[in-house]
């Protein structure tokens, strides 16, 4: 019986363990979380922002196919706490591509895309002084899932189904497939994949593995009181913007950050940022919440070059499966299950 460790209990690591116990009857599979650093991870801090439209065209897919399966499945939409809120992509401009992507995500999901000029959505509010050409990808079927909630309880669902899930730190993984947890003995596997989020680099290190231009980077936004029913799900590329109505009547609200090569764990807010993020959000969508009312959240998340989930070979029989780039939330339905189906054909 083939024997594989998934080394990581964010999204990214619970989700492709949960996968290979479905594809792969019989195989032991031996999930490691990381705790403690699963209670500061990105999973944890994640906004859950989730739609099908992205500029990327596979990254496009990868998130059309994993709405298609979240709305499909009862079960996994309680698992994650989907809302369903709709969400307004903001583009400056009608890129050549779009029209193929919005096509692309129309054969996915039928009747959920449409494209709006910037007056046609300022009309509708609550965006406002959009910059002259800009154009909005509207979906009807998107909004929000709560990342961390679907990980807890796929931890829950994977110990129960006979998946061993170990809640410690991994100090080393081999070359050759050998896995040393913390404090236990090494133990050998047929397949290793680090799916250690921002983590990941340092660890892989450890052992001279090369990670293939794995960066971290910090990801940050603010929590405040919601005005009213509160925006849909938006990203608004003209300004950086983004958020959705968050729960117990608050608002998120965030801009991108430029703070690379982080150490992952207890990261700081930065409040230059967080003024910023209001002033943008009072200048495009008029909100201004009372002062002392907000909270800001910042995590750090991993980047590869390439953007996006997948399993990338490091030596024979070691993978990673890392690399969400800011926006695995919405894509690691689809990611997980390739992944997990290209792993069984290299362990065949
Ligand atoms: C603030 C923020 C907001 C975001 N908002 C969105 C959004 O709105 N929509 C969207 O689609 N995406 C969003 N993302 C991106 C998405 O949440 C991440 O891509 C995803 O959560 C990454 O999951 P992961 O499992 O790869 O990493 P993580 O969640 O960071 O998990 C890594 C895991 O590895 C474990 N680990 C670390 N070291 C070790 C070790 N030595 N041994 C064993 N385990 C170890 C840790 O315990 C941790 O649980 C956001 C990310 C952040 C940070």
């Amino acid at each position: 019986m083939p024997r594989i460790a998934v080394v990581g209990g964010g999204i990214a690591g619970a989700m492709l363990a949960w996968r290979l116990c479905e594809v792969i009857r019989g195989t032991a599979v031996h999930l490691f979380t990381g705790e403690p650093h699963r209670w500061a991870d990105a999973s944890a801090a994640s906004g859950g922002l989730t739609r099908a439209f992205e500029p990327d065209p596979a990254l496009c897919l990868e998130a059309a196919d994993s709405l298609v399966e979240l709305q499909a499945s009862p079960v996994l939409r309680e698992w994650a706490s989907y809302r369903q809120t709709g969400s307004v992509y903001l583009l400056p401009a009608l890129g050549s591509g779009t029209a193929g992507l919005v096509d692309l995500v129309h054969s996915r999901i039928p009747g959920s895309i449409s494209v709006l000029t910037a007056a046609e959505l300022g009309a509708r509010g609550p965006f406002r002084g959009l910059p002259e050409g800009s154009v909005a990808v509207v979906e009807k079927r998107a909004g929000y899932v709560s990342p961390n909630g679907l990980r807890d309880r796929l931890l829950v669902e994977l110990a129960r189904s006979g998946a061993f899930v170990t809640d410690g730190q991994v100090d080393a993984v081999t070359r050759d497939g050998e896995v040393r947890p913390a404090g236990g003995s090494p133990v050998r596997f047929d397949a290793v994949v680090v799916a250690a989020g921002a983590w990941t680099q340092n660890l892989l290190a450890r052992t001279g593995l090369v990670d293939g231009g794995l960066r971290t980077k910090v990801i940050q936004y603010v929590l405040g009181p919601s005005a009213g029913a509160g925006p849909s799900a938006f990203v608004d590329e003209t300004s950086g913007l983004y958020g959705r109505a968050y729960a117990q009547g608050r608002v998120l609200l965030g801009l991108p950050t430029d703070r690379w090569d982080v150490t992952p764990g207890s990261v700081a807010a930065d409040p230059a940022l967080t003024t910023r993020i209001l002033d943008v959000a009072e200048s495009r969508i008029g909100y201004r919440p009372p002062r002392g009312k907000v909270r800001s959240v910042a995590a750090v998340e991993c980047y590869h070059p390439t953007g996006g989930l997948s399993l990338r070979p490091l030596a024979r029989g070691v993978y990673t499966f890392t690399g969400g780039s800011g926006g695995a939330g919405k894509t690691v339905l689809a990611a997980s299950r390739t992944a997990a189906r290209s792993l069984v054909r290299l362990l065949r």
